[in-house]
């Protein structure tokens, strides 16, 4: 029988339980063996129990769990060629030569790699006599398949990552109750979301509860932005506005690639405006908690097309990465997806907003 691993590798997003749970059941409905890799790529190199066989009931009750169940972390030592060595040996062991994970660019990066690199590591460990030559003969490819686990729907070539809409729901309930405190009082707030070069969560953040201005790494605002906001934030208070609210990403930055801060953003909302002004930073709530209705099926949808993307692979196809495009669940080139992804940082770092933006709209 054919064995399968699945684990979740770098920050947590909800629906990553979701999609373990579906890797599991698919691959035994698909008569072969399934099995997680405990705290992402640390339990691979560490191999023994940190790799566990899992049965249909070992996943019962994971979609309606948040976080990962199976554990992340961010492992250097995998980053590292004796570490990949390690956890090739690891997996020959146990008999796995097929992994789905499920993470951000950098765990898909590092997967990618390690399949590239899987037939010179299990020629050294046959060299150096840590392997038999019996013992690889059945492992000569490593088959890998990406999901994408994010909460910043960050990853090119797919419309949501995993993890996404999960926390956007959590982001506007919070706005809605700052919301409420705010009206009472008349205030204003700068709430800070995550996001570190993606703006998505901050942008649909602000059309979601109305916000008064957005900051977003991708499109910053005019060189004259200060006056700009104020300006606009000043029209709807004379509209009548009682509350005003100001969505930061984290990754927020000027023209110039300065950082804008939401303490900033406060300082001009007091002295300009004279606005009783708070900050709140809604940190890892924006993560935590369970997945909602369209991360579990995103999860289980995807998870369930890792696995036939799996057993229908050559050693000649390039890794996929399973994607959501106009609400179909497809299957695209890893490393393009990882590829794009990092062009639109790139964009952003040469100044390119324009190309930023297409790039993000090209998604
Ligand atoms: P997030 O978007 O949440 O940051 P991520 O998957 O991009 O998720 P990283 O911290 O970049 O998170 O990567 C997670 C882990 O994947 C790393 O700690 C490392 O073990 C492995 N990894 C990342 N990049 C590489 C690489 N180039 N080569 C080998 N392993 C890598």
């Amino acid at each position: 029988k054919r064995r399968i691993g699945v684990m979740t590798s770098g920050g947590d997003a909800p629906g990553m339980n979701g999609a373990v749970r579906a890797v599991v059941r698919m691959s035994i409905a698909q008569n072969c063996e399934a099995y997680v890799i405990l705290e992402g790529y640390e339990g691979l190199v560490q191999g023994g129990d940190m790799i566990k066989e899992m049965g249909w009931e070992d996943v019962r009750g994971f979609l309606s769990e948040g976080g990962t169940l199976i554990g992340t972390a961010r492992c250097k030592s995998f980053m590292e060629r004796p570490g990949r060595l390690a956890a090739a040996k690891n997996m020959v062991l146990k008999g796995i030569d097929a992994l789905i994970i499920c993470g951000g660019d950098g765990s898909l990066t590092g997967a990618d790699k390690f399949r590239g690199e899987w037939p010179g590591l299990v020629a050294e460990l046959v060299e150096k006599g840590e392997l038999t030559a019996e013992q690889v003969e059945p492992f000569k490819h490593l088959n890998i398949v990406g999901l994408v686990g994010s909460i910043d729907n960050d990853l090119s070539m797919t419309d949501a990552t995993i993890g996404c809409y999960s926390s956007l729901g959590r982001i506007c309930e919070s706005v809605d109750y700052i919301d409420a405190t705010a009206f009472s009082h008349q205030r204003a707030f700068v709430i800070e979301v995550m996001g570190r070069h993606c703006g998505w969560l901050a942008l649909m953040a602000g059309v979601s509860t109305g916000a008064d201005f957005v900051f977003i790494p991708e499109n910053p605002p005019s060189d004259d932005w200060e006056k700009e906001m104020c300006h606009i934030i000043k029209q709807h208070r004379d509209m009548g506005k009682r509350k005003t609210i100001v969505i930061v990403a984290e990754g927020a930055i000027d023209r110039n690639l300065n950082k804008i801060t939401p303490s900033m953003v406060k300082d001009l909302l007091t002295n300009q405006l004279g606005l009783d002004t708070r900050i709140t930073t809604l940190g890892h709530v924006q993560r935590g908690g369970t997945a909602c209705a369209y991360d579990r099926m995103l999860s289980t949808l995807q998870g369930a097309e890792a696995v036939k993307a799996v057993l229908e692979a050559t050693p000649e196809t390039p890794s996929p990465v399973i994607c959501m495009i106009e609400n179909k669940i497809v299957r695209r080139p890893l490393l393009e997806a990882v590829k794009q992804t990092h062009e639109v940082a790139e964009a952003i770092g040469a100044k390119d907003f324009d190309r930023a933006m297409s790039l993000r709209d090209a998604e």
